[in-house]
């Protein structure tokens, strides 16, 4: 069988405004377009569970095809994506189901909207395609596919389920990154959190040594590339993460990946992190204010380690790590002034690059869900606004309007040129005494 694996890509801001923003102000669009621009591990991991016998291409569009450009025939379509570009492709599916191509659907989106999913696909895959994929291409040869097949949400990475990524499929292309997974899950469980949280029943993570193998596999296809691990929190387990922190130094890589600020408590995991040729970790601060913070997780993770952000991010940047503190505008207990707050705390914390998002209840998400009961959300569907820079929900004490100018505000405070120069001048004075000292 010849088989398509298509990632649809290529997200865009909705508000006029921040669109306009976005074109001038380097450090917003910078790490929008590193993201949009990695290839879908996800889709490589499909492959690498389709047996030998059948070709596998693997497709990435931006855009939709212009309607009229005939589309590349296969005998089985395999299309993902993320909740802000799946209506465009599902338009893409029903393009193809026109054709009398059969197409199957899968991702964390379609994972979390499953009805909405089955209404553009022969077949759906709900959760990972660990468990799913090999017998829906059994059950696709036999002429007998289902319309749901449900992958496994535990034990992923053992020998029965594991998928080696098919990094080969890459050869030829001009990535300079490339995104390797050494876990699933994150036991923090933010009511807000659309990732692979939503799909696996734990935390689960993946040996050691199949992570080092995936890196010299995919060391094969790009000459030097910059190693971005597809993780939602990664050193959860500190002492899984020493020994990967000393398996992966002497490939001498730079990479990148996202965990959380209690990296900063183990002195010796972050010497090793140093060593090990990582170059920032992006870690979910989310707001500057405990109020905010309060009832973000279970058992208030996040709203218990606020009052430690500032030493915590000073102790990871003294080692040369640079820290990407996320914030989210928008949260519950936000006012105009948390806005201004948020620029404060930027200021003073010495961090170089922060990612500012607005808060987005993504359909599916526990948020969304408290949300829609509350009637706070603005759209009955709204897909393709979730962003992570455009206003879905009424906020409780601002106006939707007010939210919209405190985010213009803050992007144009905080990524302008000038800003961003001043930051880095902060910061190489650390690294400088670093070197010194
Ligand atoms: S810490 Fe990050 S990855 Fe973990 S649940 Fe919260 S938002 Fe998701």
């Amino acid at each position: 069988m010849k088989i398509a694996l298509i990632a649809m890509s290529g997200v865009r801001v909705r508000t006029e405004e921040l669109a306009k923003l976005g074109v001038t102000l380097p450090g917003f669009v910078n790490r929008g377009k590193v993201v949009a621009s990695l290839p879908s591990l996800g889709l490589l991991t499909v492959a690498g569970l389709t047996p030998g016998e059948h070709e596998v291409k693997y497709i990435e569009f931006d855009d939709l095809p212009p309607e009229g450009t005939p589309l590349e025939r296969f005998d089985l379509v395999g299309i993902s994506s993320f909740t802000a570009r799946i209506n465009a492709a599902y338009r893409l599916a029903d393009r193809y189901r026109q054709m009398v191509v059969p197409v199957v659907l899968g991702g964390i989106h379609v994972s979390l909207r499953p009805d909405e999913a089955e209404a553009h696909a022969d077949a759906i895959v709900v959760n990972g395609a660990e468990g799913a994929w090999p017998q829906l291409l059994k059950d696709f040869e036999a002429g007998q596919m289902k319309k749901r097949y449900i992958g496994a949400t535990d034990q992923v990475f053992s020998p029965d389920l594991y998928s080696f990524p098919r990094f080969d499929l890459l050869k030829g292309r001009p990535y300079n990154r490339l995104t390797v997974q050494t876990s699933r899950g994150c036991p923090l469980n933010c009511e807000f959190c659309a990732a692979s949280v939503r799909i696996t029943k734990k935390f689960q993570q993946k040996p050691v040594e199949l992570v080092i193998n995936e890196m010299e596999a995919a060391l094969k296809v790009a000459e030097h590339p910059f190693f971005e691990l597809a993780d939602d929190n990664t050193f959860v387990n500190k002492a899984w993460g020493k020994e990967f922190l000393k398996a992966v130094t002497p490939l001498k890589l730079h990479w990148f990946t996202e965990t959380d600020i209690s990296v900063a408590d183990d002195e010796e995991l972050l010497n090793l992190l140093a060593k090990s040729g990582c170059r920032q970790i992006l870690v979910g601060l989310e707001s500057p204010d405990p109020r905010a913070l309060h009832g973000m997780n279970p058992n208030d993770w996040k709203a218990r380690r606020q009052a430690t952000y500032l030493e915590s991010i000073r102790k990871i940047q003294s080692k040369g790590i640079t820290v990407n503190g996320c914030f989210i505008v928008g949260l519950d207990t936000d006012t105009p002034e948390t806005i201004k707050y948020i620029k404060d705390f930027v200021d003073e914390s010495e961090l170089i690059e922060t990612q500012i998002t607005v808060s987005t209840p993504f359909p599916g998400t526990p948020m969304w869900q408290r949300m829609k009961d509350a009637g706070r959300l603005l759209y009955s569907e709204y897909n393709d606004r979730c962003t992570l820079f455009d206003v879905n929900f009424q906020p409780v004490k601002m106006t939707v309007d007010e939210l919209d100018q405190g985010i213009q505000w803050l992007f144009t405070n905080l990524y302008s040129e000038q800003e961003f120069l001043k930051r880095k001048r902060r910061y190489m004075d650390i690294v400088k005494n670093l070197e010194e000292t």
